[in-house]
């Protein structure tokens, strides 16, 4: 006789707890995604979408950079996977990426990144002004070089995770949003959440907490450190009709990314404001100042839309992955920080693998222990 498939209870529904859902209902399992308010209305729908592991990690091949690689490599067959399973399509273009710097001297950190990048499959090219320029015409002047990474991509957030979740319920995902925040009454042995304001009860096998930057109010629940804090990113966007950036364009203060609807987006701070997600004034003259240094043809101008999201953080900057040593019913897929979007297809895979008991291949799960912050 066949065993029962477990009932999974997804906490959340940004990328990540979509993310897992779809995977976990193609391998057969039954799963319900519990979200308090709109899924993809916080982090996920303000991301750039850009998913860039060299770009992202110029210091060293750690856990954190392998597992993003893992997930870059695995984006060609996902996003197609959300799409057909969808029926609905969304950017996903094979710019690839340069990363700028304005002095010489810099060449040389960039030559040192591609040593050890290039170990890695980077295939990157070191360019001179000159051959920055040949690829960037609009890049400014004072730029002294750059790294191209070609393989590098972006999505365009806001249409992925639209396209997650529809890829969710047509598989037979169910999808419950507008709850309210839905605690978690039991977790030790099978799993109870309540949606606080109805009072309405779930009740499943197992329990993925995929609640993003608000991962950190969890700890007293799981009696366990969770130091997951949300950081503010405020982003904006300008109407560049004309398409004048073709690659995403990082340097050290930021990073241009133009997207197929003419838009060109271009982020973001890294701000310390608790759960407020509004957009003030000086985060967005920072922006606009370092977009105008990038691109001159940016100088002055305003951008059409400003937008917030929270990113978020953990204490060591790796995510909580797999599950705990505390209870076989949960399973944490949290602060992702910079790179959820990029992360999804790696993270959805490393979560329906713990859920099935194995351990993804080829990946160092113990850098992303859960409990690793202790009691
Ligand atoms: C400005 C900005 C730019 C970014 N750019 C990129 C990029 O280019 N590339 C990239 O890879 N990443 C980028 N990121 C990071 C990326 O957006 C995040 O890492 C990712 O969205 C995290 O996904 P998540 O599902 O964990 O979190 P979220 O999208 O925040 O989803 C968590 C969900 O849980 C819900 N929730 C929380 N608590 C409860 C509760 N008690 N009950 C029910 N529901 C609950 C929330 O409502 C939310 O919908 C960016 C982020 C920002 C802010």
């Amino acid at each position: 006789m066949k065993t029962p498939q477990p009932d999974i209870l997804v906490l959340g529904g940004g990328v990540i707890g979509l993310s897992c859902a779809f995977e976990l209902r193609r391998r057969g399992h039954r799963v319900t995604v519990l979200e308090q308010g709109r899924c993809g209305g916080q982090a996920s729908g303000a991301a750039a979408g850009m998913l860039a592991p060299f770009a992202e990690n110029g210091e060293q091949p750690d856990p954190f950079f392998l597992l993003c690689l893992q997930s870059l490599r695995l984006y060609p067959d996902w996003q197609l996977a959300v799409k057909e399973t969808s029926g609905l399509d969304f950017e996903y273009a094979r710019t690839g990426s340069l990363y700028v710097v304005y002095h010489e001297a810099d060449s040389l950190v960039l030559a040192s990144r591609k040593r050890w990048q290039d170990a890695y499959g980077a295939r990157s090219e070191l360019l001179d002004a000159a051959g920055l320029r040949r690829l960037e015409p609009n890049i400014a002047p004072e730029a002294a070089g750059a790294l191209l990474y070609p393989e590098e991509a972006h999505v365009y957030a806001p249409d992925y995770v639209q396209a997650l979740e529809e890829a969710c319920r047509r598989t037979g995902v169910v999808i419950r949003d507008g709850l309210g925040a839905v605690e978690v009454a039991r977790w030790l042995d099978g799993v109870e959440l309540r949606a606080s304001a109805s009072g309405e009860t779930f009740r499943g096998d197992r329990l993925v907490v995929a609640n993003g930057a608000w991962a950190g109010l969890t700890e007293s629940v799981f009696g366990m450190r969770i130091p997951v804090y949300p950081i503010r990113g405020q982003i904006c966007a300008y109407e560049t009709p004309d398409r004048p950036v073709r690659h995403m364009v990082f340097c050290s203060q930021g990073y241009v990314v133009g997207k197929r609807n003419g838009t060109l987006v271009c982020g973001a701070s890294e701000d310390v404001a608790g759960f407020d997600t509004t957009v003030t004034r000086k985060g967005i003259a920072r922006l606009e100042s370092w977009n105008g240094k990038l691109f001159p043809f940016l100088s002055g101008r305003r951008p059409f839309h400003e937008w917030a999201g929270l990113r978020p953080a953990s204490q060591d900057g790796f995510p909580l992955l797999g599950a705990t040593s505390r209870s076989a019913s949960v399973v944490f897929a949290a602060g992702h920080y910079r790179n959820g979007i990029l992360l999804s297809p790696a993270t959805a895979q490393v979560v329906a693998d713990a859920i099935e008991g194995r351990e993804t291949a080829g990946l160092p799960l113990g850098a992303f222990a859960p409990d690793r912050f202790g009691d």
